[in-house]
């Protein structure tokens, strides 16, 4: 078995960034800036944001937050602003939000939205035209590409279907050419399915629900899910069960999360771009 370690991708990407923001800035005399938006209190977004503005600084990248506590109208007009804000040129809105507020996550102009969540952006990634893809998505495929790992007519089941994660990476794993399985809380047998697997991207949100025995030895596993549970981070997949029992695997933490962070930086690097029309 092989582990599929996510620091070194992760490391690979940040050195070449820190060296792309730095030619930018003295090309264009302008730096990447990200600003993140949260309305209300939540703890766990809180020290998100506050982990993403470490990476920012860490590659060059201008970082700005704005924390929102029953203020539906100012929340909306920050959003507005930013969007038309030139120095600001990627938006990312915590989550959660109020029910009355999801809609302004539309809002967000395709150009800024470097988390790739407006439909405008969804829908490019779904027609195949380039576009902001979500990290996580991405970060998937990037440890599959990294490792060498066929994608082209292998059978890869993706077990969970949320906008972010699970939706995007099976669309992208079709455009290499997979066959893509998509299982959820409704699906009949899930072992069945992931016995069928070559790939399997677990993105359930369900601490080492899916156990060694539910797999196949030639499968390669991806795991997307970060559970906390008494303090201690774990993955959707029991990693212990599994080890032994499959191709080869991500670890959780060292594994998806380590490069979404990354790949998250690269995003709003291609938004300055994009926005500035370098190539
Ligand atoms: P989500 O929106 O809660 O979606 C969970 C999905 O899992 C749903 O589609 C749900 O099915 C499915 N599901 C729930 N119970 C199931 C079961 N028993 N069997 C099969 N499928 C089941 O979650 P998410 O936002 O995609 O996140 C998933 C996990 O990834 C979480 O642990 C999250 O923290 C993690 N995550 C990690 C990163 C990273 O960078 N590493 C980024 C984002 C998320 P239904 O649709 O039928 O309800």
């Amino acid at each position: 078995m092989k582990i599929l370690d996510g620091k070194e991708i992760a490391e690979n990407i940040k050195r070449n960034l820190t060296a792309e923001v730095e030619n930018l800035k003295n090309t264009t005399g302008k730096a990447p800036h990200l600003i993140v938006l949260q309305y209300g209190e939540d703890a766990a977004s809180k020290s998100y944001a506050q982990r993403i503005e470490k990476n920012c600084k860490k590659i060059g990248i201008e970082f700005e937050y704005q924390q929102f506590i029953e203020e539906p109208a100012k929340f909306k007009a920050c959003l507005k602003e930013a969007n038309e804000d030139d120095q600001i040129t990627s938006i990312m809105v915590q989550q959660p939000l109020p029910p009355d507020l999801i809609e302004s996550l539309e809002m967000i102009n395709p150009k800024k939205d470097i988390e790739g969540i407006t439909s405008a952006s969804l829908g490019k990634l779904f027609v195949g035209l380039k576009t902001l893809n979500p990290a996580t998505a991405e970060a998937c495929m990037e440890i599959l590409d990294y490792y060498e790992i066929p994608i082209k007519g292998q059978r890869a089941v993706v077990v969970g279907r949320s906008n972010i994660v699970g939706k995007p990476v099976s669309i992208l794993l079709q455009q290499r050419h997979a066959t893509v399985t998509m299982c959820h809380s409704r699906t009949r047998d899930l072992e069945w399915e992931l016995k069928q697997a070559d790939i399997v991207v677990a993105a359930v949100g369900r601490a080492e629900m899916i156990k060694g025995e539910m797999l196949n030895k030639n499968s390669v596993v991806i795991d997307v899910g970060t559970n906390f549970v008494e303090g201690k981070l774990l993955g959707d997949v029991d990693f212990d069960s599994a080890a032994d029992k499959v191709k080869s695997i991500t670890p959780v933490p060292g594994g998806v999360g380590t490069v979404t962070n990354q790949v998250l930086m690269r995003n709003i690097v291609k938004s300055f771009k994009n926005l500035h029309e370098i190539k």
